[in-house]
């Protein structure tokens, strides 16, 4: 059986989401297409439809793994405005962002959706990257964790083990997103991920040895990237905005790196 995750792996990745142009994001990629992330980490950035082919053609070579944002279910047809799976892989991108917040708010992505674009994108080889999160309503009523459970459970429906291993989901609370959010608690992170270790546990069965990576996301900067990167449940971070400048993405990505290599020699 092959494994996505194992304790010592940490991701970051960036979402660009609608921002750069092609001109711009092929700039932003020749910069990071030198980097080398410190061992245990993978990285991974998320670029704009428009980018995606020229970005995964620059960062071929280098270990930056290029992911679009949003796919559709279907393979072709008559679905005005869509992009699918087989159209992303082409491009020479190996994973997709499903189920991000915005997209659920204001897109009317729902749960179904999520499991169907899981299955597609598994189906042509790419790697899903699944957001879950809780509103605030959420939040103040104490039921998140109910919330993402669902959420996970759905998005995952149907999957076999091969699959599980190729997945990676990220909780990002919609409360914690975007210059309007506030970072979540490190101590709060850290109860809902190990809470949501064993809510993977029971999707992937009990005797299965697929560990799902769980990434944070929601206003990740400078300031608390060791925090969160820290807790045993938490595999990595999704970041927005402090990501968007190449080298401040790969000042983040260093800032771990004795923390990872503590995983890598535990
Ligand atoms: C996001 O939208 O996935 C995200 C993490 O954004 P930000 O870091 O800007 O809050």
């Amino acid at each position: 059986m092959r494994f996505t995750g194992d304790k010592k792996t940490v991701w970051i990745g960036t979402n660009w989401k609608m921002n750069k142009g092609p001109a711009e994001a092929v700039a932003a990629a020749r910069a990071l297409a030198a980097f080398r992330p410190p061992e245990g980490v993978r990285t991974f950035v998320n670029p704009p439809f428009t980018s995606l082919k020229d970005v995964s053609a620059v960062l071929q070579d280098s270990p930056m793994i290029v992911g679009a944002q949003n796919m559709f279910w279907e393979d072709r047809g008559a679905w005005t405005g869509e992009i699918s799976a087989p159209m992303i892989a082409e491009c020479g991108a190996s994973m997709v962002v499903i189920g991000h917040s915005e997209r659920r708010q204001h897109f009317g992505e729902t749960d179904w959706t999520v499991n169907l674009k899981v299955r597609a994108a598994l189906k042509h080889g790419l790697r899903p990257l699944v957001c879950i999160g809780d509103t605030l309503d959420e939040f103040e009523f104490g039921v998140s964790q109910e919330t993402l459970a669902r959420q996970a459970k759905i998005a995952l429906h149907g999957l076999s083990q091969e699959d599980f291993a190729r997945v990676l989901i990220a909780y990002e609370p919609v409360w914690a997103i975007g210059a309007a959010g506030r970072p979540a608690e490190a101590p709060f992170v850290s109860q809902i991920h190990t809470k949501l270790r064993a809510v993977m546990q029971d999707i992937t069965g009990p005797d299965s040895t697929v560990r799902i990576p769980l990434l944070y996301g929601g206003s990740v900067s400078q300031a608390n990237i060791r925090d969160y990167v820290a807790l045993p449940d938490v595999d990595g971070v999704l970041i927005g905005r402090a990501g968007w400048e190449p080298a401040d993405f790969m000042k983040l990505i260093d800032s771990v790196s004795t923390l990872v290599s503590a995983r890598v020699d535990a």
